[in-house]
């Protein structure tokens, strides 16, 4: 019954993997018809495989990808064609995993006929049927005729076998159409390293640095795994070649990180996680050298785990300082989350969750394009959001240094006016002193020139010598105080300026104010003076002063020097009178002085 039961399903296995060629198709998936026999010790020869296959040892595979994952067994595979009326007579077997190290194919056609054919990415470029960066095979098969295949593949990393059988002539037509899509790529990727690197060397920002050398390795990780770079940049070096995967990863890595801590500049934003990664890019540095010198299996594997840990780690960091509202962060997810989503339409379509198309085989491509793109630009908005930043302290620097100018212009007027008014000020008495007197004459004499009259009155205290002499010079400082006090009472109008002229001279000036005012004020002053009781060491006394009045008339030019000289001439002619009285004075003659008091 068991006997039975495996009969059939061995017959089942032999019957399914017969592809029939017709003439309706010129595209055929093999995976799916493929047989598969794992040979742990990798020591079995193609007749213990055929051996094999007769005793149905083979299996089939239950999933169309056909990975098994990382291993260190050799696989067997075995698949009949026959070309039942297709009228091409040439085919190529493509393997789309183009980093497999060595697939050899043992054909063995019903005329007896076997031909043998290795390649790889550990076996020279040029020995592949046709020079393509897919690990391909060519050979005959013309209408009528049938081959029995058997493949046996042995690599350090992951055994996986995407194989499509292709008419000649449709392979050449569908590698003319993807090498375009290559160029546009790597031509994308080529160009925004080039330009991101000018603009480098004018920003000199570190960040750019760092992104250029991301996408340079990115993009020849890439180019590695698309078996493109085996084929134009080192076809001769196949042991390289085999090596080149894991250290372009780790490189790329490296960069991507120090680009992802610089751009987030992690060292303020999140310090912890500035930590991290700067023990994972000492690690992936370290890995540079693993990958050169380790083995193979061992490299390859320690560095996809590491990366896939490290997306997540780039990818949880990009959220987290989203979330602090670092801003420079949002164009940075939005380019991962490109990338992420590539690699995930990629592995979904891998696993049949995805129907496979054009978008979905070149998911990665495009979401690395995208993600590059969207980086690029979150390069120039982050130097804009730190240009408005620097623009904003700026501006707050100005407006503060503004502020304090303007404060300071405050303080210093405040202190000119003040010193003006010191200036303008006797330091002994209080009133105006004699440069005030000066300004004030030019200038009221000016004004009396125009509209009318114009007096002033200079004031001496009489025997003022021999009062200093007789009380001390403090008390006579203290009677021109106070005389100076009086003088200031007396004077009613806003317009008039008393100020101290000389020692104990007085001189007041009153605009608009004609003789008999001014006489009359003169009396005033002179009858103050003389009531006020002057308090010294043996009790109050009294001082007497003499007072030269004059006025320039209406209409008539004023000189102040004339109008002074006639006011001192007037006070002479008081002098001489006798003292205490007011003498006024006309006309800068003596002679019309009046004396005692005039009867204007
Ligand atoms: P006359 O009646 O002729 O004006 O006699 P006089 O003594 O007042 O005349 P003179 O102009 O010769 O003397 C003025 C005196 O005023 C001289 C000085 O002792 C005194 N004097 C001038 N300035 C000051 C001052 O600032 N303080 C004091 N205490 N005395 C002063
Ligand atoms: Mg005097
Ligand atoms: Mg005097």
């Amino acid at each position: 019954m068991l006997f039975l039961l495996l009969l059939t399903l061995t017959s089942a296995v032999q019957s399914d993997t017969r592809v029939t060629l017709s003439a309706a198709q010129n595209q055929y998936e093999l995976s799916s018809s493929l047989a598969y026999l794992e040979d742990p010790s990798g020591g079995m020869a193609l007749t213990d495989a055929q051996a094999a296959w007769k005793a149905g040892a083979f299996s089939r595979s239950l999933d169309d990808s056909l990975n098994f994952g990382f291993t260190d067994s050799a696989y067997w595979f075995r698949i009949e064609l026959h070309n039942s009326s297709s009228s091409e007579r040439g085919w190529v077997m493509e393997m789309l995993y183009p980093i497999m190290d060595q697939v050899e194919v043992f054909y063995r056609f019903d005329d007896g006929h076997e031909r043998y054919q290795i390649a790889g990415d550990s076996v020279p470029f040029n020995e592949r049927s046709r020079q393509n960066h897919h690990i391909n095979y060519a050979f005959a098969l013309a209408q009528g005729e049938s081959v029995e295949v058997f493949l046996r593949a042995k690599t350090t990393g992951a055994v996986q076998m995407p194989l499509t059988l292709w008419s000649e002539n449709a392979f050449s037509a569908r590698d003319h159409n993807k090498q375009i899509l290559f160029g546009l790529y790597y031509g994308l990727l080529l160009a925004l390293a080039i330009y991101n690197f000018l603009i480098f060397l004018s920003v000199r920002d570190v960040n750019y640095l760092w992104y250029v050398s991301y996408i340079i390795f990115y993009g020849l990780l890439q180019a590695s795994l698309n078996g493109l770079s085996y084929e134009y940049l080192w076809p001769d070096s196949p042991q390289w070649n085999n090596r080149s995967v894991a250290f372009l990863l780790s490189v790329a890595m490296f960069f991507i990180l120090a680009f992802t801590r610089s751009f987030l500049a992690l060292w303020s934003t999140a310090p912890r996680l500035n930590m991290c990664f700067k023990v994972a890019m000492a690690l992936f540095a370290a890995f540079w050298v693993m990958n050169l010198v380790a083995p193979y299996d061992l490299a390859i594997r320690v560095s996809t785990l590491a990366a896939g840990t490290m997306v997540a780690l780039i990818f949880a960091t990009g959220v987290y300082c989203w979330w602090r509202e670092f801003k420079p962060a949002r164009y940075f997810m939005i380019a991962w989350t490109a990338l992420l989503i590539g690699m995930t339409c990629y592995v979904l379509k891998t696993f049949g969750l995805l129907p496979a198309n054009f978008i979905t085989e070149y998911a990665i491509q495009i979401g690395s394009a995208i993600e590059v793109l969207l980086l690029s630009l979150a390069l120039a908005d982050r130097i804009r959001l730190l240009t408005d930043e620097n623009r904003r302290i700026q501006n707050e620097l100005t407006s503060e240094l503004e502020n304090r100018v303007r404060e300071r212009t405050g303080e210093l007027e405040e202190a000119n006016r003040l010193l003006e008014v010191l200036n303008a000020t006797d330091g002994l008495t209080g009133i105006h002193n004699r440069r005030h007197f000066n300004d004030s004459i030019s200038l009221e004499c000016k004004r009396a020139s125009r509209d009318g009259p114009l007096s002033m009155l200079l004031l001496d205290i009489d025997h003022f010598k021999h009062f200093n002499d007789t009380y001390g010079h403090q008390a006579g400082d203290d009677c021109l105080t106070l005389v100076a006090r009086t003088i200031a009472a007396a004077v009613q109008r806003e317009a008039d300026v008393v100020a101290r002229y000389g020692g104990e001279e007085f001189a007041v000036i009153m605009p608009a104010t004609h003789a008999s005012g001014a006489m009359m004020l003169a009396e005033s002053i002179r009858e103050r003076i003389k009531q006020l009781p002057i308090a010294v060491a043996d009790g109050p006394v009294n001082v007497t002063v003499s007072i030269g009045v004059t006025t320039t008339g209406d209409g008539a030019r004023c000189d102040p020097e004339a109008v002074v000289k006639q006011a001192d001439t007037a006070l002479y002619a008081a002098k001489e009178e006798g003292r205490d009285r007011c003498v006024f004075c006309q006309g800068g003659s003596t002679q019309q002085c009046i004396s005692p008091s005039p009867a204007l």
